[in-house]
């Protein structure tokens, strides 16, 4: 839809504004109305075979549709929902919304369905006890299939997150995923990988399309596929936004991929329509 092609309008929070810390505070106060006010929504970006270029999963994230200021960019809302706390709520909203989803593709195309939905998960979710629990809630309430659904950790997340190799490995117990987000963004060492149980890495778009891409990049996303494949872990490289840099790709060893070369992030029924190809007439 429009709303979700709505490109980076995003100009009024200026930090360097005299009335930021109001500002913020303000928009602090509408983020915790959002989701029952019905500003929040979902879309899903797919992650695409490299070989075939068709989807096998979709990554969902979410939008917030602000009445004043429009479309809102996750990376304004969802540090603003770390700071305050609103991030459970929503990260518990957005779970419940992969699975319901995921549920009705697997009713809906039954063994073709979507492999898989990759949801984000931040620290603060991580950190919470709680947060195992509202997982098998969920499923349970939903009926998904946990094996059809994948957690989405940063390595930041899983770095303050103390018990964070404990709930990744409880998660995998009941039979999800986990994906180490944005790989090679943060601080941490390779060491991350044999400490913490994943089963695959994401390729930060820097090193695909980013700042990186066509030095440094070519080398690390070279690295990071005989790396992955030597660990037993899948890669899925991010951020594909030409078909030159698809090709590149394929050529060192990737088999998945995102990016807006096969799709941006998009309503339900956009993806649905995209995973249907259409028949000939
Ligand atoms: P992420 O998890 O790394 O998600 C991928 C981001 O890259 C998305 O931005 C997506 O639209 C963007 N992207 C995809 N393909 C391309 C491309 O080819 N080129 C470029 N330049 N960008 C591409 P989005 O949707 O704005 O989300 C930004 C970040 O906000 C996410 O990064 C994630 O960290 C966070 N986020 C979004 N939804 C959620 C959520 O439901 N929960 C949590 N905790 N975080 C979320
Ligand atoms: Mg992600
Ligand atoms: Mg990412
Ligand atoms: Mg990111």
């Amino acid at each position: 839809a429009a709303k979700a092609a709505g490109g980076n309008r995003w100009q009024w929070f200026d930090p360097g504004m005299d009335r930021a810390a109001d500002e913020a505070a303000r928009l602090a106060a509408d983020l915790r109305q959002a989701l029952h006010r019905g500003q929040i929504f979902a879309l899903y970006q797919p992650i695409v075979d490299l070989t075939t270029e068709t989807p096998v999963g979709a990554e969902i994230l979410m939008r917030w549709d602000h009445p004043e200021h429009g479309l809102i960019p996750p990376d304004i809302f969802i540090p603003l929902a770390e700071r305050t706390g609103t991030i459970i709520e929503l990260g518990r909203w957005v779970l419940a919304q992969a699975c319901r989803q995921s549920a009705e593709w697997t009713r809906h195309f039954g063994a073709a369905a979507p492999r898989r939905i990759s949801v984000n998960v931040s620290a603060h979710q991580l950190a919470d006890p709680a947060f195992l629990t509202t997982v098998r809630d969920i499923l349970a309430e939903t009926g998904a299939d946990p094996t059809r659904l994948m957690i989405e950790v940063t390595e930041t997340a899983v770095l303050n997150a103390t018990s964070a190799a404990h709930q990744l490995d409880a998660l995998r117990e009941l039979g999800l995923r986990v994906a180490l987000d944005d790989f090679g963004t943060g601080h941490s060492s390779l060491s991350l990988l044999l400490d913490v149980p994943v089963d695959v890495l994401k390729v930060d778009k820097s090193f695909v399309s980013g700042d990186y891409a066509d030095q440094a990049g070519a080398i690390v996303v070279r690295n990071l596929i005989s790396f992955t494949d030597d660990f037993g872990i899948d890669a899925v490289a991010e951020g594909v936004e030409t078909p030159a840099q698809a090709a590149r790709l394929r050529t060192a060893g990737y088999h998945y991929a995102q990016g807006y070369l096969f799709g941006r992030p998009m309503t339900a029924a956009a993806f649905e329509a995209l995973f249907t190809p259409a028949r000939a007439a």
